[in-house]
C-alpha cells in the first residue's frame, strides 16, 4: 500500500500520484478511482505538496519581473533562435535577463560552448552559465551527458527536470528583469505541465506574463499555431504577440549565387557583367519567398485571435551564425537583414513589459 494512499483507499492502493493510479488492480470498486484516474484526486497530503511547489515557484520568481513563455506550433520554426537572440538583444540593452531551455533538444550547447563544464549545484540552487554579465543561461541540456537520448524520458521524468529548474535556478542576487523560457514545441505533455505549473504560480503573483508564438508564414505551421492559440486562450495565457519567422530571404545581390541552364555556377560571369552594365544592382537586396504565406498569413492569423502581431523576421544565415557562435546578432551584424525587425520585435516587448526603472522614467517624462 502506497504511503499517499487516502485512508478510505483500498488495499494494495498504488497513490493518487502513481501513473497508474486508478488504472491498477487494486482501484476497482474503491470510491477514489473516478478522481485518481483522471488525476483530480485532492488528498491533503497532495493538496499539501501542490501548495509546497506553488510557494517554492513564488520563491524562485519573486525576483524576476517578468516571464516570458517562447512557444510554437510545431519544431524547426525557430522558437529557439528567436527565444536566444530575444535574450541576447534584451541583455545587450542592459536589462538583466535569464535564458531558461526546457526543451529537452541537445542543440543550446553548442551555442554556450563549455556550458556542460561550469553549470554546477551549490545550497542556493543551479548557478546558470552567464553568456554575459547581463544575460544567464540555464538549460536541461547542459546536464545531459553527451549524446545522452533524453527524447526517450517518459513524461513524468521530465515535467518533474522542468518543475526542479523552474524552482531550483538560482538567478542570482538582484534577480532578473526578464525570464525568457524555451518551451518544447506543440502542446506536449512536458508543455501543458509547464504552463499550467506556472499558471498555479499566477494566483500567488507570480507566473508566465506572457506568450511569445513563434510561426513560420505557411498553412502547415499556422495549422499548429492555431491549436497553441487556442491552448492559451484556454489556460488564459496572456498572449505577448506572434512572430512570423523565415518570412522571405534577403540577401545582397552581390552575396548571391547564380547558375545557368545547365546548372552550371556562373556566379563570376554575372556579377562581373552586373559590375559593369549596372553596378548599383549589385548594392540591392533581392528578396524572395521560401515559405509563401497561406491567406492572410500569420497577421491575419493574430488578427483573427485578436492577439499582436509583433512582425516579420527574414531568413538571415547571419542570425543562424550568431546563434551558433553565442553572439548578439543585433550587435554582431547591425545591418543585416534581419537586424531591424528584430529590434522592432524587442520594442514591442519591452513595450508591452515594462520593467520598473522604464516606469519611473515614463513618469518622469
Ligand atoms: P525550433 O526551436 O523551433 O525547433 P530553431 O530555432 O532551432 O527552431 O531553428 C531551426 C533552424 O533554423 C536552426 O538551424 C536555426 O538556426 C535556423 N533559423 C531559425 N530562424 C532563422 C532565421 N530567421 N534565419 C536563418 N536561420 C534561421
Amino acid at each position: 500500500m502506497s504511503s499517499a494512499a487516502p485512508s478510505n483507499a483500498n488495499d494494495g492502493c498504488v497513490g493518487p500520484t502513481s501513473q497508474e493510479a486508478g488504472k491498477a488492480a487494486a482501484c476497482a470498486g474503491c470510491p477514489n478511482q473516478g478522481a485518481c484516474s483522471t488525476g483530480s484526486f485532492s488528498s491533503p497530503a497532495a493538496v499539501a505538496a501542490k501548495e509546497k511547489e506553488k510557494a517554492n515557484l513564488h520563491n524562485a520568481l519573486s525576483e524576476v519581473s517578468h516571464v516570458v513563455l517562447v512557444l510554437s506550433g510545431k519544431g524547426g520554426v525557430g522558437k529557439s533562435t528567436v527565444s536566444t537572440q530575444v535574450a541576447q538583444s534584451l541583455s545587450s540593452r542592459g536589462y538583466s535577463v535569464g535564458l531558461l531551455d526546457v526543451t529537452f533538444v541537445d542543440r543550446v550547447s553548442q551555442e554556450w560552448q563549455g556550458a556542460r563544464r561550469e553549470v554546477h549545484q551549490s545550497q542556493s540552487g543551479w548557478t546558470p552559465v552567464y553568456a554575459n554579465p547581463n544575460l544567464a543561461v540555464m538549460s536541461i541540456s547542459f546536464l545531459l551527458e553527451e549524446g545522452d537520448a533524453a527524447v526517450v524520458w517518459r513524461g513524468p521524468r521530465k515535467n518533474g527536470l522542468i518543475k526542479q529548474f523552474l524552482t531550483e535556478t538560482d538567478w542570482g542576487v538582484g534577480g532578473l528583469d526578464y525570464l525568457i523560457i524555451d518551451t518544447p514545441p506543440g502542446t506536449s505533455d512536458e508543455h501543458i505541465s509547464i504552463v499550467q505549473y506556472l499558471n498555479d504560480a499566477r494566483s500567488s503573483g507570480q507566473g508566465a506574463s506572457g506568450a511569445i508564438v513563434v510561426t513560420t508564414p505557411e498553412e502547415v505551421s499556422l495549422a499548429d499555431v492555431r491549436k497553441e492559440l487556442n491552448f492559451c486562450k484556454k489556460t488564459s495565457v496572456p498572449v505577448l504577440g506572434v512572430i512570423e519567422n523565415m518570412s522571405g530571404l534577403q540577401t545582397r545581390v552581390s552575396d548571391m549565387r547564380f547558375m545557368n541552364d545547365e546548372s552550371n555556377d556562373c556566379t563570376s560571369d554575372v556579377l562581373s557583367l552586373l559590375k559593369e552594365k549596372c553596378p548599383e544592382v549589385l548594392n540591392m537586396m533581392a528578396i524572395t519567398d521560401v515559405f509563401p504565406s497561406a491567406g492572410t498569413g500569420p497577421e491575419g492569423m493574430a488578427n483573427k485571435f485578436g492577439v499582436p502581431y509583433l512582425g516579420k523576421l527574414p531568413l538571415d544565415p547571419n542570425l543562424l551564425k550568431s546563434c551558433e557562435d553565442g553572439v548578439s546578432f543585433v550587435d554582431q551584424y547591425p545591418s543585416s537583414p534581419g537586424t531591424a525587425p528584430l529590434n522592432n520585435i524587442v520594442d514591442k516587448l519591452i513595450l508591452a513589459l515594462p520593467v520598473e526603472d522604464d516606469e519611473e522614467d515614463a513618469m518622469q517624462t
